[in-house]
This record gives C-alpha cells, structure tokens and sequence, in this order.
C-alpha cells in the first residue's frame, strides 16, 4: 500500500467508495464524478502506478478486471447498447489518479475520435 494514494485507500476500505464488485487481487467502485450514466473504475488491490508498471506477473489480475468489467456491464445493462473501456496512462492522456484503474463508461453514446 502506498499511504498517500487514494485508491489504495479505497482497496483498504479507509475511504467509502460504492463498491459494486470485489475479489482477493481486484476492486470495482463508482467514479466519484461520473463522465456517464454508468462509470465504473476497476483497481488492483495492489498498489501499481501506471499502465507503463505492469509485469507479466500481473497477467491474472488484469484478466480478471476485464471479466469483472464484463460482468459489471451486463449487471448495469449496458452490455447490449455497448460501453467504452478506458485506462489512461501519464500525463498526454490526462491521467490524475497515479494508481492503475480501467474505466468503465456507458449508458449514452461516445464519439471517436477520443477527445
Ligand atoms: P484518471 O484521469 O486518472 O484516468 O481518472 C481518475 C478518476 O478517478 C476520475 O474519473 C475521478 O473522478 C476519479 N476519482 C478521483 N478521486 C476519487 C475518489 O476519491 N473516489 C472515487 N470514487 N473516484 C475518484
Ligand atoms: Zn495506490
């Protein structure tokens, strides 16, 4: 754990956070300031910084945030409409929380280019 990392207090349930999935490597909350209808932010418990940061052996763990955005997404009922599924890495792509997370956006529509 990082002590001055917020979603490592998150994980450590030291901060509230409406958590809507959870197992022993990963955690699944409601983004504070939702950018959509539905938008989800799925961590490691562990404490990783970037997407630059992943090692090989954190292949399981990032298996399971992909099946657990899945899941989330078909509970949430935006499997079918579809969703947008994002992880920005440093500063060009604006990351602000330096505590890896995937975001999951839908219930509305998503232009692309990405702005
Ligand atoms: P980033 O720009 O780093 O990819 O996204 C960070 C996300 O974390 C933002 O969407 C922001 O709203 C969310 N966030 C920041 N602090 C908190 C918090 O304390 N609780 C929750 N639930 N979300 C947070
Ligand atoms: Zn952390």
């Amino acid at each position: 754990m990082n002590t001055d990392c917020i979603f490592c207090k998150i994980a450590k349930k030291k901060i509230d956070a409406q958590v809507v999935y959870e197992d022993e490597d990963i955690l699944a909350f409601k983004d504070i300031k939702p950018q959509a209808p539905v938008h989800y932010l799925f961590i490691p418990k562990k404490h990783i910084e970037t997407l630059n940061d992943i090692r090989r052996e954190d292949a399981d763990m990032l298996a399971k945030i992909l099946l657990a955005v899945r899941e989330v997404a078909d509970k949430e009922g935006v499997a079918q409409g579809g969703y947008r599924v994002v992880i920005n890495c440093n500063r060009d792509a604006g990351q602000e929380v330096f505590h890896v997370h995937v975001h999951l956006l839908g219930g509305r529509g998503f232009s692309w280019p990405p702005g």
